[in-house]
């Protein structure tokens, strides 16, 4: 007997006869003797509705930039209705199931509304509830914070709540169901053979998720390595009898290091920002960074061109699509304090990357990803890289000829 979490995102969840469905996922588990606690997410498209009402109420006012702790109020709300279904449901089937919300875990988290951390789970009475054989449905996404208001992780969260419970009840597994098989070598939208990978490592899946393979919440990631828990991705759609053995995203086993790249992942979500002629002396960067952190702004790549002897240079960088216009005015703002003289920006940039931690032994890693870029005249405007990925910020009308010359380069589709 183990004891398994197991979570459903949105579209597993999306309309009753997925939730029977799921019913049926969660039966077999528990049949087989297995404690299960399962964690949902509300139905696919129902958080970006209840988002978009609050987003409605805040278009009435200029100062509603602030997130309101209501907010997380509001939004935890789909993943109450879907984790009392799959509880009804199960109970139809004749098992002992129940529901969990957040604080009647309780899940705790930080005061950071909208995106809260989890600072802790205690949960004694789900542990008993598990032990007498009820399944325990839980409603991701959602917890509550000392002063006893709902708090939600972060879009995506649900995941976090399903890892993050997984330690805190010393599960066996945690099995994430999705609406993909596995992860992939690259998202097959793109490159038809890609290939699903059986294994995955913590921190290629970590930097996989950051870079916008949006199948797990990074956070999630980031929790399961520092706990050194499993998770198996695979998807709540196969037919029955179907093989689904799904990817294991685990500690780096050493097969693993065989294979140079594992993975080509991309994000249309970029804009490029060049400060022109900032004067080149200590603390300029630090100015820069700080006007933008002032302003919540993420910066992703740094590059500082070349001083010439005037003591000037240009400095460019990306942000999320989303805050160049926020971005542009806090820099705007404070043109004088930093101390540039214009600005030049453009959203029409991707950044693919590709991901491996063989890059740590092989060596000719980013020839072959530039020659593969220079053989079809895709200029490269900004590098990044890390020990084990490297990053280039393209002209986006390439993004999937370059995501598709890099699989073939490193031979994804065969390895
Ligand atoms: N329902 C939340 C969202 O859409 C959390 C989740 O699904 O993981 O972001
Ligand atoms: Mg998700």
């Amino acid at each position: 007997m183990a004891r398994i979490v197991m979570k459903f995102g949105g579209t597993s969840v999306a309309d009753l006869d997925r939730i029977r469905h799921v019913a049926g996922l969660v039966e077999a588990e528990a049949k087989a003797g297995h404690e299960v606690a399962v964690v949902v997410s509300a139905m696919s498209g129902e958080t970006n509705r209840l988002v978009a009402l609050v987003d409605a109420l805040d278009g009435d006012t200029d100062n509603a930039d602030t997130i309101d702790d209501e907010y997380d109020h509001i939004v935890a709300s789909g993943e109450q209705v879907t984790s009392g279904l799959l509880a009804i449901a199960l109970r139809r089937k004749g098992l002992k199931a129940r529901s969990w919300l957040g604080w009647q875990i309780p899940l705790m988290t930080d005061f950071a509304y909208s995106k809260a951390r989890i600072s802790g789970i205690k949960s004694p009475a789900m542990d008993e509830s598990l032990k007498s054989g009820t399944i325990g449905v839980v409603a991701g996404f959602q917890g509550i914070t000392t002063d006893n208001r709902i708090s939600t992780l972060g879009r995506g969260g649900s995941d976090t709540s399903a890892v993050a419970i997984a330690v805190a009840l010393k599960a066996d597994r945690c099995d994430i169901y999705t609406d993909v098989d596995g992860i992939y070598t690259t998202d097959p939208r793109i490159v038809k053979n890609a290939r699903r990978l059986d294994r995955i490592s913590f921190e290629e899946m970590l930097e996989l998720a950051s870079l916008g393979a949006k199948v797990l919440q990074t956070r999630s990631v980031e929790l399961a390595m520092n706990n050194d828990l499993p998770i198996r991705v695979l998807t709540s759609m196969a037919k029955d009898g179907e093989p689904n053995p799904g990817t294991l995203v685990c500690n780096e086993v050493n097969d693993m290091e065989e294979r140079v790249v594992s993975g080509v992942a991309y994000s249309r979500d970029e804009a490029q920002i060049t400060l022109l002629r900032l004067k080149d002396k200590p603390g300029m960067v630090a100015k820069v960074t700080r006007a933008m952190s002032d302003a919540n702004v993420i910066v992703d790549m740094i590059v500082q061109g070349i001083s010439r002897s005037d003591n000037a240079a240009n400095l460019t960088f990306t942000v999320g699509k989303r805050d160049l216009e926020k971005a542009l005015a806090a820099l705007n703002a404070s043109k004088d304090a930093i101390g540039f003289e214009g600005i030049k920006s453009d959203d029409n940039v991707s950044k693919v990357s590709i991901v491996g931690i063989g890059m740590r032994s092989h060596t000719g890693v980013a020839q072959t990803m530039f020659e593969a870029l220079a053989e079809r005249g895709i200029n490269v405007e900004v590098i990044a890289t890390s020990e084990i990925k490297i990053s280039v910020l393209i002209d986006s009308e390439y993004t999937e000829l370059a995501v598709r010359a890099l699989h073939a380069a490193f031979e994804l589709e065969t390895a």
